[in-house]
């Protein structure tokens, strides 16, 4: 039973990796092309809709099925959200030993389960929130229309841009170590990027690989002193402090990158290493696409949401965890968060009578 999730969870993750690759996510910019919802014949009404599976959408499902608001939850590609590609999670009260990502989704998903709510795999491919009844199309064919809605979509992973990603996705390109790490046991790899997944993400291949480069663009590092500390002292990792990847080569997969070395300086030097697996890890960038010709978001995308509450520009409809969240970003703000959606969803279902 127990191997029977695991095999669930890899694949679920190897299959966001792949697809992440590829541009999945471009689905998710389908509102020009999306099906005009009025004419479209599969349709269900709920009251209270959660789109997404992370912390922030289980929460709001627990919070929302034990208000009776008996919520239907769309999990999204991520099933279980960016903590199914996380190894250990040492940061979550109440976990005294650590608990590894996708177990503690796996709990979640059960005690929302456990309150009645009701989980459905699908992905937001369209909406339209011009009335009072808010309607989502889910993979292009299933309408619902929902007097509240609650958005916990989260954020997806950065890639350089770099043509020769493109051109190794699935062949030594990931931007999950935990996903894909286990392909490239006794390999040399690189990460980039220099924050905490970056850190995360090197010690982890650390344990896995013969000799792990980061790659950082800067001479610091972002990530938290407790990771960096981690980094330092694990003796295959070696940092490559002012490097930026310009390319990625190789015959038949990533056989080695190409990096600058203190670009734009008098120092400036072309670096080539030799490498089997190349790792982005250099930020997220919020899931809030399909939303935006109604909701009002950021620059960058975040969701923007009324301070102190979950509420978005557009009344019923509620935001919550990473994608209304450019500064906190943890699991533990992000199950708060949906706490909060659920609670003032409650809240106007209740004054909507
Ligand atoms: P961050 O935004 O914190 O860091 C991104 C890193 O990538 C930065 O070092 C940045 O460089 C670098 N970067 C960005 N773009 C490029 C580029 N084009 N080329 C090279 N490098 C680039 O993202 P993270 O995903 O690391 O973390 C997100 C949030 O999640 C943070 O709040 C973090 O603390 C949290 N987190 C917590 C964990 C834990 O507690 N266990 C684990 C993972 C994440 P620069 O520094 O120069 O801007």
């Amino acid at each position: 039973m127990q191997e029977d999730k695991k095999i669930k969870v890899d694949y679920i993750c190897n299959l966001k990796i792949r697809l992440t690759d590829m541009d999945i996510f471009k689905p998710l910019n389908l509102q020009k092309d999306s099906p005009d919802i009025s004419k479209t014949e599969k349709s269900e009404k709920v009251r209270c809709l959660i789109i997404g599976s992370g912390p922030a959408g289980y929460t709001a499902a627990i919070y929302a099925s034990r208000a009776n608001l008996h919520p239907v939850l769309y999990t999204g590609l991520e099933m279980g959200g960016q903590l199914t590609t996380t190894t250990e999670v040492d940061n979550y009260p109440g976990y005294p030993d650590g608990i590894t990502g996708p177990q503690m989704m796996e709990n979640f998903k059960k005690q929302s389960e456990r309150f009645g709510a009701d989980i459905r795999l699908g992905i937001a491919t369209a909406v339209d929130f011009s009335g009072k009844k808010h309607k989502v199309t889910f993979d292009d064919n299933k309408i619902i229309e929902a007097d509240a809605v609650i958005i916990a979509t989260g954020a997806t992973a950065k890639y350089l841009g770099l043509e020769s990603e493109t051109k190794y996705a699935g062949m030594g390109v990931s931007a999950c170590a935990t996903c894909d790490g286990f392909f490239y046991r006794g390999k040399d790899v690189a990460v980039v990027g220099g924050g905490d997944t970056a850190a995360e993400e090197a010690t982890y291949l650390a344990g896995l690989c013969r000799k792990v480069y980061l790659i950082v663009r800067r001479d610091v590092l972002r990530a938290s002193k407790a990771m960096q500390n981690k980094v330092f002292k694990t003796g295959n990792i070696e940092i490559l402090w002012e490097h930026q990847v310009v390319d990625l080569f190789g015959e038949n997969g990533v056989e080695g990158a190409t990096l600058i070395k203190k670009k734009g300086t008098s120092e400036e030097e072309t670096v080539k290493i030799k490498i089997d697996g190349f790792f982005l890890a250099i930020g997220h960038t919020p899931n809030s696409v399909v939303f935006k010709q109604y909701i009002e978001t950021d620059q960058v995308g975040y969701i923007k949401t009324v301070p102190g509450t979950s509420k978005t520009n557009i009344e019923g409809v509620f935001a919550a965890g990473d994608v209304q969240d450019p500064h906190y970003r943890q699991a533990v703000t992000a199950a708060g968060s949906g706490c909060m959606a659920a609670i003032d969803a409650e809240r106007y279902l209740s004054e909507l009578k």
